[in-house]
């Protein structure tokens, strides 16, 4: 990477993380991946923008990053810029029903929030492990709930270095899919429209659905979620599990036993075996009923 880059980056981001060659294993839930040859963690849209402009400039490839929770990075990393909008962008504001986030705030902080000022409609986010601008994009839901139900406007920065604020409905928000990464946009923050509730009612859904994940998920295990979307008409995980691919192996690589629509690192996989079993499942699925899974993990640097 162009030293010229780095040293501007660093001499204008004072207030974020500007790191080089960090290892990206440590910023996805997966816990795999190489190094991003420039990792950068803006402290606001200022420097932000000043990031993207410079690299866009200078032509350096940049990705934006959540907290990683959907992102499958190879073992040689990254030849670019990790941009990670995490905790220096990450403020949450709570007016009468509407909350208002940046980015980086973590869903289960903003649910936590809403409960604590006796607001409902976030329950179903609490215990997914995103940012809020990774669920933007993602449309993340659960348990009957999604990003779609309650967002109201999503702030960007448009892929020509302009601050957007676009109503929700305008996003084509729908299952696991929104506009913004065909747009370029990056998502600085966005406002949610709750409606007021009993505290201990939404405590307890909280609980409730925590329960759930705990008792039919692989939490003890790092992985990114479900590993595939939904295929119209059929469950991912029913499918891979008809297959007789749970437990199907590859390395450190698993397919969960608890979970056929979970692939897990059980605790020394590298990316390369995550990605050689989506493949193989994906392939050994399609062979048997004839259904081409899509992942919804994103894969970078492959
Ligand atoms: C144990 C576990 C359980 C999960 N359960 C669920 C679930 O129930 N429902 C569900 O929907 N998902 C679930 N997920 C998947 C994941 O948590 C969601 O997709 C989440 O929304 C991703 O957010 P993130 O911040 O981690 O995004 P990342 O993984 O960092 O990024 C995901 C995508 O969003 C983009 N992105 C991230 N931030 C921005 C931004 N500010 N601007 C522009 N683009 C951005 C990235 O470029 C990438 O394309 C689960 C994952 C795990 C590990």
């Amino acid at each position: 990477m162009k030293q010229d880059f780095i040293r501007k980056l660093k001499e204008h981001i004072t207030e974020g993380v500007v790191l080089e060659l960090e290892p990206m294993g440590r910023h996805t839930t997966f816990q795999v991946g190489g190094p991003a040859d420039l990792f950068v963690e803006p402290a606001g849209r200022e420097e932000l923008q000043y990031a993207v402009e410079t690299a866009r400039g200078d032509h350096v490839p940049f990705f934006v990053a959540g907290n990683g929770s959907n992102l499958l990075v190879s073992d040689d990393g990254y030849r670019g810029m990790i941009l990670h909008i995490g905790k220096g962008m990450s403020q949450i504001v709570v007016t009468d029903t509407v909350v208002e986030a940046e980015a980086g705030a973590s869903l289960a902080r903003i649910a936590k929030a809403a409960l604590e000022k006796g607001l409902t409609g976030m329950e179903f986010a609490a215990g997914i492990p995103g940012s809020l601008g990774g669920a933007v994009v993602m449309n993340a839901g659960a348990y009957g709930g999604e990003m779609k139900d309650i967002l109201t406007e999503v702030d960007v920065l448009t892929a020509d270095g302009r601050f957007l604020t676009i109503a929700a409905c305008d996003l084509d928000l729908s299952y696991r899919h929104s506009c913004i990464p065909h747009k370029d946009y990056i998502v600085l923050g966005a406002r949610m429209l709750l409606d007021r509730g009993d505290p201990e009612k939404i405590r307890a859904r909280m609980n409730e659905l925590a329960l759930l994940r705990r008792q039919k998920q692989p939490l003890e295990y790092p992985s990114a979620g479900s590993t595939f979307k939904r295929p119209e008409g059929y469950f991912a995980g029913k499918l891979v599990q008809d297959a007789g691919l749970k437990g199907y192996t590859v390395g450190d690589a698993q397919v969960s036993e608890k979970h056929s629509g979970f692939v897990i690192n059980r605790g020394h996989a590298d990316a390369a075996e995550i990605y050689f079993l989506i493949q193989q499942v994906q392939k050994k699925v399609n062979k048997k009923f004839g259904v081409m899974l899509e992942p919804e993990v994103r894969f970078i640097g492959f």
